[in-house]
């Protein structure tokens, strides 16, 4: 059985969302925006932050894939779920799990500005610096986290741990 160490107990990530509502708060004063969720691993993070936030929000969801059932990325991403309504002139926030090489992000941005939306901007709940190979400018950060493989608040390994409270460091 692989081991299982917290890294993030879920109270401190609940802290820290409602932080970062707050500072969505302040920079949408009239709304709405869009939140869009990247499947699966964001479903938490975007509802919690949903719910945190007194701006208006509408909920949108895109599927991508690219890491398979490993820990390390193929480097190849595909939208396998696309946006259900047009977001041209809208404020949209793309709500992510974890940036890790920015590989996806990049990707998704570039979909993303074709749509022209009024505004674009990036929220993560786990940044890996020390991984990224493309730059990608991120707005709301909840954490950055060393290079280790993390579990849980939606993130998974082979679809297995995503309903953990705490986020946890995955061992062998
Ligand atoms: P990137 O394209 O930035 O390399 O990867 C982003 C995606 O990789 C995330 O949405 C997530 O699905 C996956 N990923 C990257 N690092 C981790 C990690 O430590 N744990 C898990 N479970 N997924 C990760």
């Amino acid at each position: 059985m692989p081991s299982l160490r917290v890294l993030l107990p879920a109270e401190k990530i609940h802290a820290r969302i409602a932080e970062l509502a707050a500072q969505i708060d302040r920079d949408y004063p009239s709304g709405p925006v869009y939140l869009v969720g990247i499947l699966k691993g964001a479903c938490f993070f975007l509802s919690d932050l949903a719910r945190a936030m007194n701006t208006p929000a509408r909920l949108e969801f895109v599927g991508i894939s690219s890491y398979g059932r490993g820990k390390t990325t193929s480097g190849e991403v595909r939208l396998t779920k696309d946006l259900d309504v047009s977001v041209e002139g809208q404020h949209v926030i793309m709500v992510e799990d974890i940036v890790d090489s920015g590989i996806t992000l990049s990707y998704l941005i570039q979909i993303f500005q074709q749509r022209r939306p009024k505004s674009l901007r990036i929220a993560t709940l786990l940044d890996k610096p020390d991984r990224r190979q493309r730059a990608v400018q991120v707005d709301y950060i909840g954490f950055q986290i060393p290079d280790e493989f993390v579990v849980g608040f939606g993130l998974d390994f082979a679809e297995d741990y995503r309903n953990l409270r705490d986020i946890c460091i995955l061992g062998d």
